[in-house]
């Protein structure tokens, strides 16, 4: 399985490269996808350098132009996908369909991933976009367990790519209003699930800190706890006359033990969620997962989950803890 990481600089695209990526995805620096958060992401240079160090080792670089444009602002995600196969990105990672069609009609060399932005979660799904736009592959949503994975596996039209490791979403991807509900920036438009502009971060006495969108209290913080993002989903709400976490715990995903099954379905691709992390946690993920699935390849019967592996990655996932997520969920 291919190991595909992400990086959101170019200090980020070396250090996945350097730590075992077989492929980096990346983005521009603007709203073209969905991790548009200040100071992040690369200039059309960076790019060209970063796709050159990923070259030069035999790695791949896929450019993810995955948000939803509007139509007053589509010229900016075609304009991106012309300056994607400009530069020799190797593939786009794309949800929207006036994106993929612009892609296959102008660039019908330069292959095309459905992100996982596009929600596709069925086989008839996969095979409209197989017929539709020629998809090379499709990355799933994070809301399936490991048999309906399986399942598509053994019926989808392309290959398939699966989260691994990294933050959690709980929605349908390309589907979620919550941060458009509380600020009207959306993650599917405006790429980013708790706009910069928006989070405000207050020291209370005690050592508390709390945090706001938009001036909606989303949590508060005791002195030394780690803080996850501050995203409506993960935020901490009086339900009940009880305060917990109402939609998602701050906790990540973490397939490690998955490897052989997700292995044995025939999975194309591993996936590790985090462009808005720095060098220092995709180097660590990045090494972790190569050395995992190197053993795996060279002797499957003999391999397990190496303790030392899930202490590297528990210390660099969000909110310190791990979870399998909805892969082990027993109903479907
Ligand atoms: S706000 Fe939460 S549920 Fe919505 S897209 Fe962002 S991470 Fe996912």
């Amino acid at each position: 399985m291919q190991l595909v990481c992400p990086a959101g600089n170019l200090p980020a695209l070396q250090a996945a490269v350097d730590g075992g990526a077989d492929a980096v995805y990346v983005g521009f620096r603007d709203q073209t996808n969905a991790r548009a958060f200040p100071g992040l992401n690369f200039s059309e240079d960076e790019l060209r350098a970063g796709i050159e160090y990923a070259h030069a080792r035999g790695r791949k670089v896929y450019i993810a132009l995955n948000t939803y444009p509007d139509s007053a602002r589509f010229g900016d995600w075609a304009a991106a996908v012309d300056r994607a196969a400009g530069l020799g990105a190797d593939a786009i990672i794309a949800a929207e369909i006036g994106v993929l069609d612009y892609a296959a009609r102008r660039h019908p060399l330069l292959p095309r991933h459905l992100s996982v932005q596009g929600s596709a979660t069925t086989q008839a799904a996969l095979r409209w976009y197989h017929e539709r736009f020629g998809i090379a592959r499709a990355v799933l949503p994070r809301v399936l367990s490991v048999q309906q994975v399986e399942r598509l596996c053994a019926a989808a039209p392309v290959p398939l790519e699966v989260f691994a490791f990294g933050s959690l979403c709980i929605m349908v991807e390309g589907r979620c209003q919550l941060s458009s509900y509380v600020t009207g920036a959306s993650p599917n438009r405006h790429g980013v699930c708790s706009p910069a502009r928006f989070v405000r971060w207050d020291e209370l006495p005690g050592g508390e800190r709390s945090v706001r969108l938009n001036g909606v209290l989303i949590d508060r913080f005791a002195e030394g706890e780690p803080a996850g993002y501050p995203t409506v989903c993960k935020g901490r709400f009086a339900v009940g006359g009880e305060v917990f976490h109402a939609l998602e715990e701050p906790t990540s995903l973490n397939t490690l033990e998955l490897i052989p099954r997700l292995a044995q379905a025939g999975v194309a691709a591993l996936k590790i969620e985090g462009r808005q992390r720095g060098a220092a946690y995709i180097g660590t993920v990045a090494r972790v997962w190569r050395e995992a699935l190197d053993r795996h390849a060279a002797a499957p019967e003999a391999w397990t989950v190496q303790p030392q592996w899930q202490q590297a990655l528990a210390a660099h996932a969000e909110g310190h803890q791990t979870t399998l997520g909805p892969y082990h969920r027993a109903w479907h």
